[in-house]
């Protein structure tokens, strides 16, 4: 499922648009403006435009099937 970006926190900055490496957004989006989402059905729930939104004003729905992969690292005994 493709991104959320909460208007109300996006500054516009589209740190998200350059890093997306499927170009979910599309390329070319109006600076200062929250982006587009042009191919949701491109999103291959990388993180990486969650992960580098300055302002933390995109959430990600990951699609159980996909879900189910993650795992957490096992914590290291000392
Ligand atoms: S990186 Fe975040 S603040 Fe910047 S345009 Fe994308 S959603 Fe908005
Ligand atoms: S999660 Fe990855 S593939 Fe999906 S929109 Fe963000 S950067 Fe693009």
């Amino acid at each position: 499922m493709p991104p959320i970006i909460d208007k109300k926190k996006c500054i516009g900055c589209h740190t998200c648009v350059d890093i997306c490496p499927v170009d979910v957004y599309g390329l070319k989006q109006a600076k200062k403006q929250p982006p587009v989402i042009q191919y949701p059905d491109e999103c291959w729930h990388c993180n990486a435009c969650v992960f580098d939104c300055p302002v933390k004003a995109i959430s990600l729905r990951i699609p159980a099937p996909a879900a189910m992969v993650f795992v957490n690292a096992p914590k290291k005994e000392s």
